[in-house]
């Protein structure tokens, strides 16, 4: 997409610190990390969110996050990491081009990734259950 910053990466028409690339995906420091080693991992194709990414294209972009959280770990981490996807502006996603954020982390980091937790009223798991399994 023409105004899209990450295609815009992946032309090569922005610059960006590129720490692995293959067919269908690149993986390059985020420029305002949460920690430092914090990395984007992109397909290649501008698909919006995660449900847009065809099945037979998704396990090639987790296996790519994996293999990326590994050198994460060995290289700047201690073995810890967060992996995050934002889907939709309710989620918290800016970049319209999907992306998997793989956070390193460190004892004591203080960084926020915790939410607070709410609870179910009666019947309300089994509602929530069932709505979920008619989607699937
Ligand atoms: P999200 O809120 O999930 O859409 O996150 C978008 C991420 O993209 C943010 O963490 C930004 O810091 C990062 N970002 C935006 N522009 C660039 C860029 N040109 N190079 C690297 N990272 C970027
Ligand atoms: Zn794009």
């Amino acid at each position: 997409m023409e105004d899209c910053v990450f295609c815009n990466i992946i032309k090569g028409k922005i610059p960006a610190a590129k720490v692995y690339e293959d067919d269908n995906s690149i993986t390059f420091l985020d420029i305002m990390p949460a920690n430092k080693g914090h990395c984007l991992v992109i397909p290649k194709k501008h698909y919006e969110t995660m449900l847009d990414i065809p099945d037979d294209q998704i396990s090639n972009l987790m296996k790519t996050a994996k293999k990326v959280a590994k050198a994460i770990s060995l290289s700047v981490g201690n073995g810890a990491y967060n992996i995050v996807m934002n889907n939709g502006q309710a989620a918290g996603q800016i970049v319209p081009h999907a992306h998997i954020h793989i956070i390193p982390r460190f004892d004591n980091d203080a960084l926020k990734l915790s939410w607070s937790h709410k609870k179910y009223q009666a019947k309300e798991m089994e509602e929530f259950t069932n709505n979920i399994k008619k989607f699937l």
